[in-house]
C-alpha cells in the first residue's frame, strides 16, 4: 500500500481499550473515527453488560499516566492493599499483597473508567466518536467496515487507511480475519460462570466490611469475591460451575439459593438484603480465553485488547494488558510509521508471547484464589516470599508483585519467578543438608555417614516435591 503519512484510522469498539487508543492516536495527530455499538455513556446511557468494577494496577496506571488521565481515574478508585479471606465460620484473615502498603491494586468502576477515556478522546479535534454503530463485517483488503445503526438499522460502509478492532472478546473484526487462510484461532471456555451480586452501603454510606481489601470466600472448587465501590457498596462476584450437582444449574428456587449462600457464605448473607432479587435479575456470564495469530492483516487491519487475547479475570489483568497493548502500539507507530505493516508486526511481536503468558497465569490464579488462599502451605509460601523480598529486595521479586506492581513483561516475569524459585530450593536444600551434617557431627558415632546419606536423600526428595508444587503455583 502507499505509505500515507497521516492515515485515516477507523477503530471498531469504544470499550476500555478503544477509548484509550483513540486518545493516544488522536494525540499523535492521527485522523481517528471510533464506532461503538453502545449508546453514549456520557449521556447517561452506559449499559454495563460486564463486571461493574475492576482491579486497576501498575501497568494500567502507567498507560493512563502517559496521557495524563491517571490522577482523574484514581480519584474514583479505592485502594485494595491485600486479600481478606473469609472462612466458612466467618473468620477473617488478611493477606497483604506486599510489605509496602503503597503497593496496592485499585478498585474502579468500569463505567467511570470508560467515560473518562472516551471523554478525553472526544476532546481532541481530530477524533470522532460515533455511538449506536454496530460493525457487522469487515473487508480486510480495502479496508472497510460495514456498520448498522442499532436504533434505525441504517447501514453504512466506511473506508479508511487503517482499521483496528478493539471490539472485545467476541470481536467482529477478528471474525472477519478468521476467514483468512492460515489464521490460528483457539477459544477455551471455563466450566465456571460468574454472577454479580451486591452488598449495599451501611447507614450514612459506610462500608460494611474492610474497605481497603479484595474480599475472597475461597471454597475449593468455587469462590465468591467482593470489590469495594466509592459509594460504600461492594460488588460481589460468585464464580461457580455452570453444570453439575453443585452448580448454577442446580440452584433452581429461591430456597436453593438461600440455603447455598447460608451454608457457604454465612457472614455475607446478612449484608446482602437484595440477594435473591439480584440473583434472579443478573445474568450468569461465561469466561473465555482467546488466543489467535496473526493479530494483523497486511499492514491494514490490527487487533487490540480482548479482541486479540481475552483472558479469564482471575489475575485482574485483562484490562491492564489491553492498556499495555495501547502503549505498545503507540510506540510502534512512532518508531515504524509510516511503514504500517512494520508498525503492526512489531506491535504483535512485542505483545503475543506476553499475552499468552498472562492467559496461563490467569487460569493458574483461579486455582490459587479459590483453593490455595485458604491453605497453610500457601500462607507459608507467601511468608517466605515476603521475607526473601525484604532481605534481598533487588534479587527476589514475588511473581504477584512483578505482575501487579511492575511493568516487567508478563513472559519475563514468569521466567524470572521460575528461576528464583529454583534457586531458593537449591540454596534451601544446601542449607538443610549442612545443618543436618553439623548436627550429626555433634551428636553421632560411627554410623553417622550412613545416617547422613539417608538424611540427605530425604531432604533431596522433599525439595523435589516442593519444587514440583511451586511449579504448579507458578502457572
Ligand atoms: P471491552 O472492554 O469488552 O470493549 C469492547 C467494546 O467494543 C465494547 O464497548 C463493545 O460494546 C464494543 N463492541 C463489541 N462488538 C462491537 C461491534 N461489532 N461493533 C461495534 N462495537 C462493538 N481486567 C482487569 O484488568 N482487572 C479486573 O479486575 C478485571 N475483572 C474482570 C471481571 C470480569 C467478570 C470480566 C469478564 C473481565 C474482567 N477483566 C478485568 C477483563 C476486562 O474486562 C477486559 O480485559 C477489558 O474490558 C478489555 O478491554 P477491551 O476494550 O479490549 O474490550
Amino acid at each position: 500500500m502507499a505509505q500515507i503519512e497521516k492515515p485515516r484510522i477507523t477503530l471498531i469498539g469504544g470499550g476500555l481499550a478503544g477509548g484509550l487508543l483513540a486518545t493516544y492516536l488522536g494525540r499523535a495527530g492521527h485522523d481517528v473515527t471510533l464506532y461503538e455499538r453502545r449508546s453514549d455513556p456520557g449521556a447517561g446511557n452506559f449499559v454495563g453488560g460486564r463486571s461493574i468494577n475492576l482491579a486497576l494496577s501498575t501497568r494500567g496506571i502507567d498507560a493512563l499516566q502517559r496521557v495524563g488521565l491517571a490522577d482523574e481515574i484514581l480519584s474514583h478508585a479505592i485502594q485494595m492493599r491485600g486479600r481478606m479471606i473469609h472462612d466458612r465460620a466467618g473468620g477473617l484473615h488478611f493477606q497483604p499483597y506486599d510489605k509496602d502498603p503503597a503497593k496496592c491494586i485499585n478498585s474502579i468502576g468500569r463505567a467511570a473508567l470508560n467515560s473518562v477515556t472516551l471523554a478525553a478522546a472526544q476532546k481532541l479535534p481530530n477524533v470522532r466518536v460515533l455511538f449506536d454503530q454496530r460493525c457487522v463485517d469487515v473487508d480486510l483488503d480495502r479496508p472497510s467496515a460495514r456498520l448498522v445503526h442499532t436504533a434505525t438499522n441504517a447501514e453504512t460502509v466506511v473506508e479508511s487507511d487503517l482499521l483496528i478492532g478493539v471490539d472485545g472478546a467476541f470481536s467482529a473484526v477478528r471474525k472477519s480475519m478468521q476467514r483468512l487462510e492460515r489464521f490460528d484461532y483457539r477459544q477455551d471456555y471455563l466450566r465456571h460462570g460468574y454472577k454479580e451480586l451486591t452488598i449495599p452501603p451501611g447507614p450514612g454510606g459506610e462500608f460494611r466490611m474492610e474497605r481497603n481489601a479484595l474480599h475472597i470466600w475461597p471454597r475449593r472448587n468455587f469462590m465468591m469475591i467482593a470489590l469495594p465501590n466509592p459509594d460504600g457498596s461492594f460488588t460481589c462476584t460468585l464464580f461457580y460451575p455452570f453444570e453439575g450437582a453443585a452448580s448454577f444449574d442446580a440452584l433452581r428456587t429461591d430456597d436453593d439459593v438461600r440455603r447455598f449462600f447460608e451454608s457457604e457464605f454465612p457472614d455475607a448473607v446478612p449484608l446482602m438484603p437484595t440477594l435473591l432479587a439480584d440473583y434472579r435479575a443478573n445474568p450468569t456470564g461465561a469466561m473465555v480465553t482467546v488466543r489467535c495469530l496473526p493479530w494483523q492483516h497486511d499492514g491494514k487491519v490490527a487487533l487490540v485488547g480482548d479482541a486479540a487475547h481475552a483472558v479469564v479475570p482471575f489475575y485482574g489483568q485483562g484490562m491492564n494488558a489491553a492498556f499495555e497493548d495501547v502503549v505498545a502500539l503507540d510506540e510502534s507507530f512512532r518508531r515504524h510509521g509510516p511503514d504500517w505493516r512494520r508498525v503492526f508486526e512489531a506491535y504483535e511481536t512485542s505483545r503475543k508471547a506476553n499475552c499468552d503468558a498472562l492467559a496461563d497465569l490467569a487460569i493458574g490464579n483461579f486455582i490459587e484464589m479459590r483453593d490455595k488462599t485458604a491453605s497453610r502451605a500457601f500462607l507459608w509460601k507467601k511468608k517466605i516470599e515476603r521475607t526473601l523480598h525484604t532481605v534481598l529486595p533487588r534479587w527476589y521479586l514475588p511473581l504477584y508483585g512483578m505482575v501487579s506492581f511492575s511493568c516487567i513483561p508478563y513472559a519475563e516475569a514468569v521466567t524470572r519467578a521460575k528461576r528464583q524459585d529454583r534457586w531458593v530450593m537449591i540454596v534451601g536444600a544446601m542449607i538443610a543438608v549442612m545443618v543436618i551434617a553439623l548436627l550429626f557431627r555433634m551428636f553421632t558415632d560411627e554410623r553417622r555417614v550412613a545416617c547422613f546419606s539417608i538424611a540427605a536423600t530425604i531432604v533431596y526428595v522433599a525439595m523435589q516435591v516442593i519444587i514440583f508444587k511451586s511449579k504448579r503455583w507458578d502457572t
